[in-house]
């Protein structure tokens, strides 16, 4: 009988503390907020959730978080809430003496817009030799991985690295989020990058900085995509997708040596955009899980239109 077809994400998990603001304040500027909640949030969680609830509206796929949280109340709740959602949290370990995670995120009430400052906690003991057995044994291995760079760096390369070793090899998804300087040897190694135009910019060096408004400006953010999707090929990435918030996403198809953009869907009631590039990701390795079981094949144009939808949804609703 064949597995279950499973998604393992390896990373962060963050509690989100949100203050919704009028605007986002001025330097030395204390504004009154309108209002204040918590969310479970992290990049790793985010993105494992987005897939296990696409999950359930499809075929089923197992979805595994791989990550830490300290011996505090928040980690508790975060392995509880991921749990509800359909995520097997027993590769979740419990850091006793740290903190987990914290993200103080600001949002913007009027535009969506947000700031984030992250404090790692827990999410630093994500080392090589914290990995579950499983994650590398070819019986028990998940047909995906996907990865980010809110745990140790040396992590995610040493993930990369061990998931060529076995056979057949697993494939990578890497979402290089928060972007830090990375070694470029990676980008030959992982199946499918995804980035935003913030991390495309410091990871390629390509300026963002448009002049243009409306129409024009869209054209010159995918001009500024294509530079970028092209900097990363040169490096032997293979699929790529550059996202660029309300406007869409570019992407660079391996197989064809196509490129090509998608539009956005226009959403009048954008709440909080925050999460919607964790959604994208997660939706993408769903995408791609499910169509390797359907013994189809994956091709990065269907994912990002599947990762679109979902992502629109995202935006629509408060939080992570
Ligand atoms: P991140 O959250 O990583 O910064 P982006 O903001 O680029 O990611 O968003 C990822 C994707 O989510 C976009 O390519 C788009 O499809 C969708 N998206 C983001 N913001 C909006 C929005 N305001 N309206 C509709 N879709 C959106």
């Amino acid at each position: 009988m064949s597995r279950k077809p499973t998604i393992a994400v390896v990373g962060s998990l963050n509690y989100d503390l949100v203050t919704r603001v009028p605007r986002l304040p001025d330097l030395g500027e204390t504004l009154t907020a309108k209002s204040f909640g918590t969310n479970c949030g992290g990049k790793g969680a985010n993105q494992a959730v987005a897939a296990a609830r696409l999950a359930d509206r499809c075929e089923k796929v197992d979805v595994k978080m791989v990550g830490a949280v300290g011996g505090d109340g928040f980690g508790n709740e975060m392995k509880e809430q991921m749990r509800k959602h359909g995520v097997d949290v027993e590769s979740v370990r419990v850091v006793d003496g740290m903190s987990s995670g914290v993200a103080v995120i600001v949002v913007d009430d009027a535009t969506g817009d947000n700031r984030i400052m992250i404090t790692p906690g827990a999410n630093a003991a994500v080392t090589p030799s914290s990995l579950p057995p499983w994650l590398f044994n070819p019986s028990t291995a998940p047909d995906i991985i996907v990865l980010q760079l809110e745990i140790p760096p040396e992590t995610v390369q040493y993930i990369i690295n061990q998931s060529a070793q076995i056979q057949p090899r697993i494939p990578i998804i890497l979402n290089p989020a928060p972007a830090v300087p990375l070694d470029e040897s990676i980008y030959s190694k992982v199946e499918i990058l995804i980035l935003n135009e913030t991390e495309a910019a410091l990871l390629s060096g390509v300026s963002f900085a448009v002049r243009e408004e409306g129409a024009e400006r869209q054209d010159a953010l995918k001009r500024k995509a294509k530079e970028a999707v092209d900097w990363f090929v040169k490096r032997g990435a293979s699929d790529v997708v550059v996202t660029l918030g309300a406007y869409g996403a570019y992407y660079y198809d391996h197989q064809s040596g196509d490129q090509g953009w998608f539009n956005a869907h226009h959403v009048a009631n954008v709440v909080d955009s925050t999460g919607a590039g964790d959604t994208f990701v997660g939706a993408i390795a769903m995408n791609y899980v499910q169509l390797k079981h359907a013994e189809r094949e994956f091709c990065i144009e269907g994912g990002v239109s599947a990762a679109t939808d979902a992502a629109a949804w995202s935006v629509q609703r408060s939080g992570t």
